[in-house]
């Protein structure tokens, strides 16, 4: 741990053996010694994203995703561009600087569509950092979106292993081409997100360690990581999620990783334990982000079982996410909180 907290980076086999050997007595040190260099970073400062879930159509049929292509029983939605706009608005008066566009791969929102939709919101928001994430993308239109004014991608390797990710893919999906959109992303000049779930099928601590060498080759500018939970109609549907204690401990082993990562405490955390998101702060994250999506939509972006904050208003879900964030001892900024470390382009 103490190597890991001074030289910024493990072997393989040494993460394993942090992972399998952890007690809570190395966690909660693991836990002190990343929020020491949260601090260094980014003080107490918390950043909050507003996310817009804009489509829940999916051409995909990720095995663990609840609205993947054969869910019948998914109420498909889209927003529109005003819709969308509306909930920038809202944002925008409750101190958010940040929007994240999320959804299914959604044909329907063609790139004149995205383009059209991110150019709108940069001329109405011009302080604002507008973040995508729209799954896999040829070069071109990452291009095109990225010269309309997006700033930010968050697209999750899901898993470093390739035998692991075609355990959790179909066959026409592939970790090849997902790290090859990572790649492009960075090379345009993205701020990059990547990430996994914690605890998904057929996971193992080696393939645990293998997302830490992974992280640490493409030095993205975010990370996000949460519990695999299961969705009831999903090939999944029985396996057990993945656990609290294992998720924190890969926040704690992230932060000390990369310094400089914006790290969020994800909803998938706080579906897990009530105070799963606090915990995560105190772990090493430190990016918050509530639902901007319009009530009426909330309950059809399911991802997985019992997701929380799908009935509030975003004013509600920000007052409840001051309040958590205070009792942590970190604070809500209103920023667009960039990150603050130098994430080279390609690889090292
Ligand atoms: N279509 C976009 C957005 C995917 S949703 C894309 O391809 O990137 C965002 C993330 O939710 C996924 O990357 C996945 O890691 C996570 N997710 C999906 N299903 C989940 C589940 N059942 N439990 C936990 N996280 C899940």
């Amino acid at each position: 741990m103490d190597k890991l907290y001074h030289e910024k980076s493990l072997t393989k086999e040494e993460y394993i053996t942090l992972i399998d050997n952890r007690t809570p007595q190395t966690s909660d040190y693991l836990f002190s010694l990343a929020d020491k260099r949260r601090r260094e970073y980014y003080g107490e400062d918390v950043f909050i994203r507003g996310l817009i879930e804009f489509t829940n159509y999916c051409k995909n049929d990720c095995y663990y995703c609840g609205i993947r292509k054969s869910n019948r029983n998914v109420s498909r939605y889209r927003l529109s561009e005003e819709d969308i706009l509306q909930c920038c608005h809202e944002g925008y008066v409750l101190g958010f600087r940040t929007f994240v566009l999320q959804g299914g791969e959604d044909p329907y929102f063609t790139d004149d569509r995205i383009c059209e939709i991110i150019s709108s919101i940069r001329q109405q928001f011009r302080d604002c950092a507008i973040t995508l994430s729209i799954g896999e993308k040829n070069k071109e239109s990452y291009q095109r979106f990225f010269d309309a004014g997006a700033d930010r991608y968050l697209l999750r390797h899901e898993t470093a292993n390739f035998s692991h990710y075609a355990m959790l893919h179909p066959e026409n999906l592939s970790p090849q081409n997902r790290q090859q959109c990572i790649t492009d992303l960075k090379a345009i000049g993205y701020q990059v997100g990547t990430g996994f779930m914690v605890g998904s099928p057929f996971q193992t601590s080696q393939n645990l360690a293998e997302d830490m060498l992974f992280l640490k080759k493409v030095q993205p500018s975010m990370v996000g990581i949460g519990p695999f939970i299961s969705h009831k109609d999903t090939p999944f549907a029985d396996k057990p999620s993945g656990t609290l204690d294992l998720t924190l401990f890969m926040i704690g082993l992230i932060r000390l990783t990369l310094p400089y990562a914006l790290i969020p405490s994800t909803t998938a955390l706080g579906t897990i334990a009530p105070n799963g998101r606090e915990l995560g702060l105190k772990a090493g994250a430190n990016v918050i982000m509530p639902n901007l999506s319009p009530v009426s939509v909330r309950k059809k972006y399911m991802l997985y079982d019992n997701k929380i904050c799908t009935g509030e208003e975003s004013a509600q879900c920000v007052k409840c996410l001051e309040n958590r964030v205070e009792s942590t001892g970190y604070h809500i900024v209103v920023s667009r909180g960039d990150c603050r470390g130098h994430c080279p382009r390609t690889p090292v």
